[in-house]
């Protein structure tokens, strides 16, 4: 079992707490991955002082999210969350509190949380706050509810998509009570905001352990959020679970993977209801697209495969089709970098030409100018050697005079 190591500022938040006569402790998923000896993303403070007394200790501090009790303190510009004990009234929408009140027990300040290995805390001096017996779950590489599993899903359907993305994360088995629980309630995932179950989709498709992510549809809370996506995963789950494992940590590769069976069309439309930004959509959704694409076979089918694609995206897409099997794709990628470190042109950024050079020539504004460009970027793919200004002009001449 290993010690927490606080950072200094860490260590500062807690002592000036304390010396102004408050409690506090470091809590949550910074105690839980500094016991697995993982490096924690981020370092919560769970405090008996109230957010004003809290804003009076410190120089620096601003509100994040005051109503439930949390104070960012800024400390050599890092961010600290500091959050009042408090205990979660009822719920309502199996998601928020209908309020919240602040407490003067840790203990109870523990129970409202999700897990018994995210409800322990730490304080320097005073050593683990552990009582849930969070540690001995980590030790079992165990997830189980705080108190009542079912209880505790009714007042937050979330916690059903944490508990599998712990899962896959952390390389953990979900505790039995709480995966029958999980099976059980499983429909009240109905309530849970699209950009949540985002969040938690993608946290666990980046996740160590993906064999884990068959949880989603054996326990089947994948088909209420997606039925297609449920059905496609009893189908091809395995084969994809076994792609995931070789692929890089790649959001976009890895939805890409998840989709690959999908007609675009769906692919768009599951990846719009889970809130994509734009970017990112029109990304995994060309992946897929691309996905039955031959494989450029020479140089110049390379280039022009990467002035349509980009360079960056055509990798990805050979990446994937590497995942699915084509050898051949690897080489591909390396020609792609051996093409790129040679600085051959292959887009019309690269082009040594512009629309003001064609113009030059006497076509006026219009579509006669994309044209001409596009002509002049093609014997460049075909002839890097051929991108030189002088060169190109007399091309254009040519083009021109044909018509
Ligand atoms: P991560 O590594 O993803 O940040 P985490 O455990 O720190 O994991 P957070 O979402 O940052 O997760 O939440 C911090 C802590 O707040 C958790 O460890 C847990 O104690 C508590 N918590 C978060 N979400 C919930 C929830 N939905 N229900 C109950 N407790 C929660
Ligand atoms: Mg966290």
């Amino acid at each position: 079992m290993k010690q927490p190591m606080l950072p200094k500022d860490v260590f500062l938040i807690i002592n000036q707490l304390n010396e102004a006569g408050h409690e506090a402790y470091i809590v949550g998923g910074c105690v839980r991955d500094c016991i697995l000896g993982r490096e924690p993303k981020d370092w919560d403070i769970t405090t008996s002082a109230e957010p004003e007394e809290v804003k009076g200790i410190f120089s620096h501090t601003f509100d994040t999210g005051i109503q439930h009790g949390t104070v960012t303190v800024v400390l050599h510009k890092t961010n600290y969350e500091v959050t009042t004990y408090r205990v979660d009234g009822d719920y309502e929408d199996c998601r928020h509190p209908k309020e919240v009140s602040f407490t003067k027990s840790l203990k109870e300040d523990l129970l409202r949380r999700d897990f018994t290995m995210n409800a322990i805390a730490y304080h320097p001096s005073l050593g683990f706050q552990d009582f849930f017996h969070g540690m001995e779950d980590i030790e079992k590489k165990c997830i189980r509810g705080v108190g009542d599993a079912a209880k505790r899903f009714q007042e937050d359907a979330l916690r059903m998509l944490r508990a599998l993305r712990f899962s896959v994360q952390l390389g953990f088995t979900v505790e039995e009570a709480t995966y029958s629980a999980l099976v059980e309630h499983k429909a009240l995932i109905g309530n849970i905001s699209a950009e949540r179950i985002h969040e938690e989709l993608h946290k666990l498709l980046m996740g160590n352990y993906i064999q884990n992510m068959r949880l989603l549809w054996e326990s089947e809370l994948l088909g209420e959020i997606s039925m297609p996506l449920q059905k496609t995963m009893e189908g091809y789950g395995e084969s994809i679970i076994t792609q995931l494992q070789g692929a890089p940590f790649d959001g976009e590769i890895r939805w890409g993977l998840l989709l690959q069976h999908w007609k675009a069309s769906a692919v768009k439309e599951l990846l719009k209801y889970l809130k994509f930004d734009t970017n990112t959509l029109r990304r995994v959704v060309g992946l897929v697209e691309m996905l039955p694409m031959a494989l450029p076979r020479n140089e110049y089918e390379i280039r022009k495969a990467m002035g349509k694609f980009g360079a960056e995206m055509l990798c990805k897409h050979l990446e994937m089709k590497a995942l699915l099997g084509d050898k051949e794709a690897l080489k591909i990628i390396e020609k792609v970098q051996e093409l790129l470190e040679r600085g051959d042109c292959y887009c019309l950024k690269q082009l040594n030409f512009c629309g003001e050079d064609v113009m030059a020539l006497g076509v006026p504004k219009g579509p006669k100018i994309g044209e001409i460009l596009g002509y002049l970027l093609d014997v460049v793919q075909q002839n890097p050697s051929a991108n030189e200004k002088a060169l190109l002009l007399s091309y254009a001449r040519e083009y021109c005079e044909k018509e």
